[in-house]
């Protein structure tokens, strides 16, 4: 848990708030009002909401941190990209990231500190899990990235949650951050606007199916089998390959939405073209299957080494030929250590947390 003795500000729904205001004696439409000032007027202390009576002010003070994360530092790079680098109240270090597409900004948010899941390409699992985020530290992440494009007058449009961190071992947090983002009357975010991306963790993608929302699942699949796979992702020895697939299914059924499978391609060791032969055939059957080639950022800690791009090319063409769309992920911001977990990983050899 973070070390603050207070929620934070972000940290509340607008139920949570309608609650709040009614428990200390405040209007109903309060809640609105504090609502608006934080994610549509984007206000960035409590002085600054002045429709509300200074005695408002002085509770919320009291019992709440407007402060979430602290900004280090943003880097931008030649292609657009931006990358934050936040520390929390505990002094944690966590990344956040602003993509640019020709339909809009992109913001990938992190969900924990660390990771615990282990996946061998990944810098954010070096150092394990140090703790979840909360709501409000996730939700922040978004806001100051709105309040840098509010200086140009331009809207986040999408989110993933691909960031470091496994959003399915901190659900919870992660159900409200998007409720919020959701909502008509705070960022408006539109729901098919927003991915969760999991590595696995099979009994909350039945939960996710089950909340009846129109939100995106992208599951991380990185390899056609169960040896491979458990060798790259460690989850797979807990959650092995075929109950991944049959909780997918589920999830296809229950919201008649498709699943984009993330398929990092290492150099010769997921990437050739028998392993595009076997991903085909267990896809082949699977509904509106959809898989996306993402070219492995090196990670100097790790010693995988980056596909062709003739074979990058290649493999996509065994999957389409196979009846399995395949799309390849464009590269941002690798100017500016843009891979998830390496701007952190520098932030913490340099003695931070
Ligand atoms: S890829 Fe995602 S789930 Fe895997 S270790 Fe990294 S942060 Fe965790």
């Amino acid at each position: 848990m973070p070390t603050n003795l207070k929620p934070y500000v972000y940290d509340y729904t607008l139920e949570d708030w309608q609650a709040w205001v009614k428990e200390n004696g405040e209007s109903g439409f309060r809640a609105g009002q504090i609502f608006d000032w934080l994610y549509v007027k984007r206000v960035s202390s409590f002085d600054a909401m002045t429709n509300l009576p200074k005695s408002l002010r002085d509770k919320l003070r009291d019992q709440f941190d407007f402060v979430t994360l602290n900004e280090v530092a943003h880097y931008r790079s030649k292609d657009g990209t931006v990358k934050f680098l936040f520390e929390l109240t505990d002094k944690n270090a966590i990344e956040t990231v602003i993509m640019k597409h020709s339909y809009g900004n992109s913001i990938c948010v992190t969900t924990q500190v660390g990771c615990r899941i282990g996946c061998t390409f990944c810098a954010s699992t070096l150092g394990g899990l140090k703790r979840n985020l909360t709501s409000g530290e996730i939700i922040a992440q978004v806001v100051k990235a709105q309040q840098l494009l509010d200086e140009t007058e331009e809207r986040v449009s999408s989110i993933v949650i691909m960031g470091i961190g496994e959003p399915f071992e901190n659900y919870d947090a992660v159900m409200k951050f998007l409720k919020v983002m959701i909502h008509p009357k705070g960022l408006n975010i539109g729901q098919r606007h927003i991915t969760v991306s999991t590595s696995g963790i099979v009994p909350n993608i039945y939960r996710f199916a089950d909340e009846d929302t129109q939100i995106n699942l992208a599951i991380s699949i990185h390899a056609p089998n169960d040896e491979l796979r458990s060798k790259l992702m460690p989850v797979n020895r807990r959650y092995p390959f075929a109950d991944l697939l049959e909780a997918c299914r589920y999830y296809v059924a229950k919201t008649g939405r498709r699943i984009t499978f993330e398929y990092a391609l290492m150099g010769n060791v997921n990437d050739r073209p028998e392993h595009a032969e076997e991903l085909a055939r267990v896809l082949k059957t699977f509904p509106m299957a959809h898989v996306n080639l993402i070219p492995v950022n090196f990670v100097s800690e790790r010693d995988y080494v980056r596909t062709p791009r003739n074979d990058i090319f290649a493999f996509q063409r065994i999957l389409e030929k196979n009846k399995v769309n395949a799309t390849i992920r464009r590269e941002q911001g690798s100017d500016i250590a843009a891979a998830c977990g390496q701007l952190r990983a520098k932030h913490m050899e340099s003695g931070a947390r």
